[in-house]
């Protein structure tokens, strides 16, 4: 049953608009209002919001998958439930929903649902507001040690890199002493992949374009770093890594990665190439029984690891912080890859000032 509120609320954010000739994406304010709840829905004023460069392709869409807020109110069976309740501080990522009967439901992978909601589906839509209407079993609380603008970028980017490094640490020709995880690409999804992979004690090695990131990467955890468009450094990297997690958002010359696998070696896509496609040649693969696989973000269990995990060990996006109203600048600035590395939109100034205190 759909619960009524007392008094209906009226949320403001931007929604994607028809781009112009000068502005690939642009952001119009909107007003929508909540009277209802859906039983297992919950009302969110949002604290933070940060932009991740994915999903904003749809006239209409309210973007924002990288949320952090406060629950304001519950549907009738999150209230009996009690694990996410009035008061809370909880965040929100990719997925609003999921059918929660699939196989993929049952096995715990919510993420790779068959009928995944992802956040466009949401009642009122994404991240890009002021408040927000979700399902309660897909919102998760945040441990007190993390701020709320150091937070909401774990929940798109953090998640993403923290899942193919659960699951594929493992390796049947390096011992657990030997695993090496190298990170292609520092920028939003990287410094956070060498981060999680260097607190979770693998060697880590940065590859990157510029030689001048080196510092930076070596901040963030790495142990080793390479410009992997230096011929010489490639040929010393062939049969290097067990695990190499793709974070650019570009396509990549991916033989010269796969070579770079230890046999059994995998090469996890994380950032969505360009073209939106992998070309590979088979041989590498077979002779060495390397694979690439793709890593499609977290399921709720590796979520809630995650974000324990980032608290634990003081795992931090580098951020830039930006308001709501400035939503148009800051999108300029992440579609020109400007950002470093993230932009968090601070929606509720005064909370945000007084973690900072
Ligand atoms: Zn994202
Ligand atoms: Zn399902």
């Amino acid at each position: 049953m759909s619960k009524q509120l007392m008094k209906p609320i009226t949320v403001k954010g931007y929604a994607v608009a028809e781009p112009t000739e000068t502005q690939k994406f642009l952001l119009k304010p909107i007003e929508q209002q909540v009277n209802s709840l859906g039983e297992n829905d919950i009302f969110v004023d949002i604290i933070a919001s940060s932009i991740c460069y994915g999903a904003f392709h749809h006239v209409g869409n309210i973007p924002g998958h990288e949320i952090v807020g406060i629950v304001r109110h519950v549907g009738e069976r999150v209230e009996k439930d009690g694990k996410i309740a009035v008061g809370m501080r909880v965040g929100m990522g990719w997925n609003y929903s999921s059918c929660l009967e699939c196989g993929s439901c049952k096995h715990h992978f919510e993420n790779l649902c068959d009928s995944s909601k992802p956040f466009m589906n949401a009642p009122i839509g994404g991240g890009f507001q002021n408040g927000v209407v979700w399902d309660s079993r897909f919102v998760y609380p945040i441990p007190e040690k993390l701020k709320s603008v150091d937070a909401a970028p774990l929940f798109c980017a953090g998640a993403a890199v923290f899942s193919p490094l659960k699951l594929y640490r493992e390796s049947p020709y390096s011992k657990p002493n030997e695993f090496k995880v190298a990170v292609l690409g520092l920028g939003g999804l990287g410094h956070l992949a060498l981060q999680f992979a260097s607190k979770m004690g693998f060697h880590v090695t940065a590859l990157s374009t510029s030689a001048n990131k080196e510092e930076e990467c070596r901040l963030f955890g790495a142990n080793d770093f390479h410009v992997h468009t230096n011929e010489n450094s490639v040929k010393q990297l062939n049969s290097n890594f067990d695990l190499i997690l793709n974070c650019v958002s570009t396509d990549i010359d991916t033989d010269k990665f796969v070579k770079m696998l230890k046999p059994f070696g995998k090469l996890a896509i994380i950032g969505v190439p360009s073209s939106g496609s992998i070309k590979a040649g088979a041989f590498a693969m077979i002779m060495k029984n390397r694979s690439i696989v793709g890593s499609g973000g977290a399921s709720n269990d590796q979520i809630r690891e995650m974000l324990n995990f980032a608290a634990e060990h003081n795992i931090k996006p580098q951020i830039e912080l930006s308001s709501l109203e400035k939503v148009n600048e800051a999108m300029e600035k992440v579609v020109k890859n400007q950002a470093r590395y993230r932009i968090v939109m601070v929606v509720d100034k005064e909370i945000v000032d007084k973690e900072n205190q």
